[in-house]
């Protein structure tokens, strides 16, 4: 079955707003706008990102969307983990798929335009990504790349203290 998209309510666009003006005032400053989207597929997973399931994702909408009057990018959510989400785990999602999004600037600093007089975006890779083989972990253990990187990445966690944990 295709996934399904219909607009995100009014308290979905309100958090939003809330996590952008309290972690991203520059994507606010520039009037970026957002389509936002609830996606729902009862028989497979609603969204998926270079082939792995995600619960959201966003894209910088393409210039002749833009032309169309379509928002600056389009953010889509997956309707049934939102349900079950935590207040906090909502704010932490839009703010991770806020982060991905860059404001290009011109050497003066500021924002550049297209000739839609839209603010032009780029998207930010993530900082660190986890390739992981259970097979490769199985073969080769604390030798592999996937243990070694899992190991570092639980060392990071753990400098950053992350809070509720016990
Ligand atoms: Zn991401």
């Amino acid at each position: 079955m295709a996934t399904t998209y219909v607009p995100a309510p009014d308290e979905v666009e309100d958090l939003l707003h809330e996590v952008l003006l309290a972690h991203h005032p520059d994507l606010i400053a520039a009037d970026v706008t957002f389509g936002v989207l609830m996606a729902a597929n009862d028989e497979d997973d609603a969204i998926t990102h270079h082939g792995y399931p995600a619960l959201a994702v966003i894209k910088v909408t393409n210039h002749k969307d833009r032309v169309l009057g379509l928002p600056d990018c389009s953010l889509a959510i997956d309707a049934a983990w939102w349900n079950t989400a935590s207040i906090e785990e909502r704010k932490a999602i839009l703010d991770h798929e806020a982060t991905h999004l860059v404001l290009m600037l011109d050497k003066q600093g500021a924002v550049k335009t297209d000739d839609c007089n839209r603010p032009k975006l780029k998207l930010r890779p993530h900082d660190l990504e986890l390739g992981v083989f259970l097979e490769i972990v199985d073969r080769h253990s604390k030798n592999s790349q996937e243990a070694q990187a899992y190991l570092g990445l639980v060392a990071t966690m753990k400098q950053k203290k992350l809070k509720g944990d016990a």
